[in-house]
């Protein structure tokens, strides 16, 4: 039923349980990191509850209700995703109207609300009108990056089921499968860069981000004989970092990552792939205090950002503690 959905055991299992034996809650929470398979698992969910064939392997693929869904406009799937930062009541009134009618068909009608923790109080309240009393035959999957976010009160009326990261090598396998063309030992850096997500890991791929991150680690890592030499690497690598944006935590991050790994060697490192090179070499080049005071150094300039101080001064300050 749920063939392709790799890991999430836990919750796959549940629900081909729930569904198998015809016991249906009205309203889940699928709460998890971004990336995991949340929207994957709940749109599955609707492929099987959609589909019409009485007997056998669902979604069949081929029955009307099959049809309707992967044309992308099944009357009875209706999908709420944040208009700009946040889900408007107005979004709420109008699913309050779609649902006092029964589904177009005669089976289910799946309400999938994607990032519900973006909803305000009163767009919340009103949804919680419609889960307090859910009109039959209808099944709300709402999902969530951030459960503590959202209102308690919607969390009470939803069975919660939770999503985790992925073991590395699981969430690597599925990110070759998306970009067959990236090398294993590249695919398993993202697995771990991204915490085991490949949605994260594959976004990450595809951002200018990445990129950087290699190049900096290549140019932190590089042999240099002469202050000088150190001093212009560390003004280069800067420039290109200040001319990031919201990205530009998410790469200290990163960093703040290879440094913690540099520390304490992993028992799932692959050796002879890039990444071990690098640590290798950083393990090589800084004993242990050392690597500890570029994590601090990171912090620190982790906390001017937010402080917003010059971007370019800390950029320059962490980029020449960092080569040194
Ligand atoms: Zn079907």
């Amino acid at each position: 039923m749920f063939a392709h959905i790799l890991g999430q055991t836990k919750a796959v299992t549940f629900f081909q349980r729930a569904i198998s034996s015809d016991r249906l809650s009205h309203s889940y929470l699928l709460h998890g990191p971004d990336g995991v398979g949340k929207r994957l698992l709940a749109e599955q969910i609707a492929a099987v509850l959609l589909c019409q064939r009485e007997q056998g392997e669902k979604p069949c693929g081929n029955c009307p209700g099959c049809q309707k869904y992967l044309s992308g406009n099944h009357p009875d799937l209706l999908r709420i995703t944040p208009d700009g930062p946040t889900i408007k009541i107005a979004q709420i009134r109008g699913l309050k109207q779609a649902v006092t009618y029964a589904p177009f068909e005669k089976g289910y009608r799946i309400i999938l609300i994607e990032d519900v923790h973006t909803m305000r109080r009163e767009a919340g309240n009103s949804l919680l009108k419609i889960l307090e009393e859910p009109p039959a035959q209808n099944i709300f999957l709402l999902l969530s990056a951030s459960l503590e976010v959202v209102l308690a009160t919607i969390r009470s009326r939803c069975q919660l089921i939770p999503l985790y990261s992925l073991p590395f090598d699981l969430a690597a396998r599925i990110i070759q499968q998306k970009d067959p063309e990236l090398p294993p030992d590249e695919a398993f850096m993202l697995a771990q860069l991204a915490d085991g997500s490949p949605g994260k890991a594959l976004s990450l791929n595809s951002s200018s981000l990445y990129p950087l991150y290699t190049e900096s680690l290549e140019a932190l890592l590089a042999q240099r004989r002469s202050e000088a030499e150190k001093v212009e690497a560390g003004l280069a690598l800067a420039a290109k970092w200040t001319t990031l944006k919201d990205d530009l935590p998410y790469l200290f991050h990163l960093f703040r990552i290879f440094f913690k790994d540099a520390m304490v060697p992993l028992v799932f490192d692959q050796p002879g792939t890039s990444r071990m090179l690098w640590l290798d070499k950083a393990r090589e080049r800084w004993n242990f205090r050392q690597l500890s005071a570029k994590i601090d150094n990171i912090d620190y300039a982790e906390q001017a950002l937010q402080r917003n101080c010059n971007k370019g001064l800390a950029c320059e300050v962490l980029a020449l503690q960092l080569l040194t």
